[in-house]
């Protein structure tokens, strides 16, 4: 397949035009990403969690 739907705005486009979120694998436009660290993330929440990895989280996560 050669098109595919950002997963953000619901908008077609081509493959090449779309990044999949490395931390969710969605797949966002470039104009709904979000670009930090040097990678396009589906949102700002993704890049956080990119940035402080997923080993240590002192947030809300819930550890048997
Ligand atoms: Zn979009
Ligand atoms: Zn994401």
């Amino acid at each position: 397949m050669t098109h595919s739907r950002c997963e953000v705005c619901g908008r077609e486009f081509s493959a090449w035009a779309l990044i999949a979120c490395p931390i969710c694998a969605k797949v966002v436009c470039r104009k709904c990403g979000y670009f930090d660290y040097g990678r396009t993330f589906c949102s700002r929440d993704c890049a956080i969690l990119f940035f402080h990895g997923d080993d240590e989280d002192e947030l809300d996560r819930e550890e048997i």
